[in-house]
């Protein structure tokens, strides 16, 4: 199983347009952050996992040419913002059309109906993204193809359901801000542990550096990565060092390799 960072940025990403901080004026490529998507290579398929509005670059960069499906976390533009970009991929084998299969809860997928609407009526326009949607509950597992894939629910502000994603010792959870006992049984005996974490200060609807390592050591995964990164979480060079042993931030294109 090897998970790739497709982007590690928050919302507006790094570095943000018009900001002089020095996380933003920084030539290291690993402060650099496009907006929060993975992709993940699996038992044979290729599963993206949020589509925010780089993702066209990130495929172009992480050479992909085929996607068997793309997992979303919730409906903010920041996770499917992109989606759009999908044409592509429905016509690399053209004259032969390649829908998308997406998968997310019914919330988010009525919200990429009335984002997207001109993809989903009746009389298309033609060469309009082509997207099957696939309804998923927080509380059922499901198939894509070989992956077995069991969702995470998490409150992402009090209002607000998010939902993470657990690929057999991996496990992918953003924009989180808490989440119930209960579902950390789901997160029980993973080895890799992907979670969100915006700036060190406090913040309404992500966790912080602290909610996101007293998690971590909830979980004890063997190695955590933190994602969804705002330009106040520092340069990566001076933060990373001041992280407990076993949690790393995450950068762009970094690649993670288990053996499953
Ligand atoms: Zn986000
Ligand atoms: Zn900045
Ligand atoms: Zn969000």
């Amino acid at each position: 199983m090897k998970l790739t960072f497709l982007g590690t940025g928050t919302s507006q990403g790094v570095p943000v347009i018009g900001c002089q901080c020095a996380v933003c004026q920084s030539d290291d490529p690993r402060d650099r952050r496009l907006r929060t998507s993975a992709m993940l290579e699996w038992r044979g398929i290729r599963l993206i996992i949020d589509a925010g509005p780089d993702l066209r670059y990130q495929l172009l960069r992480a050479d992909v040419r085929r996607v068997d499906g793309i997992l979303l976390t919730h409906e903010h533009k920041d996770h499917i913002g992109g989606l759009d970009d999908v044409r592509a991929l429905n016509f690399v084998d053209y004259p032969t059309i390649r829908p998308i299969d997406l998968y997310a809860t019914a919330r988010t997928l009525q919200t990429v109906k009335k984002d997207f609407d001109y993809a989903f009526v009746a009389d298309k326009y033609r060469g309009v993204p082509e997207i099957r949607l696939h309804t998923i509950s927080q509380s059922e597992p499901f198939r894509i193809g070989p992956a077995f894939v069991i969702p995470i629910a998490g409150h992402h502000s009090d209002r607000f359901e998010v939902t993470g994603f657990r690929f057999g010792k991996l496990a992918y959870l953003t924009d989180f801000k808490t989440i119930e006992e209960e579902e950390l049984r789901k997160l029980k005996g993973i080895e890799v542990l992907v979670v969100n974490a915006l700036r060190f200060a406090q913040h309404d609807s992500h966790f912080n550096v602290e909610e996101a390592v007293s998690l971590i050591e909830k979980i004890a995964p063997k190695r955590a990565y933190l994602t969804h990164m705002s330009h106040e979480m520092g340069c990566y060079a001076e933060t990373g060092p001041q992280l407990p042993q076993g949690v790393e931030l995450a950068y762009d294109m970094l690649e993670i390799e288990l053996n499953d």
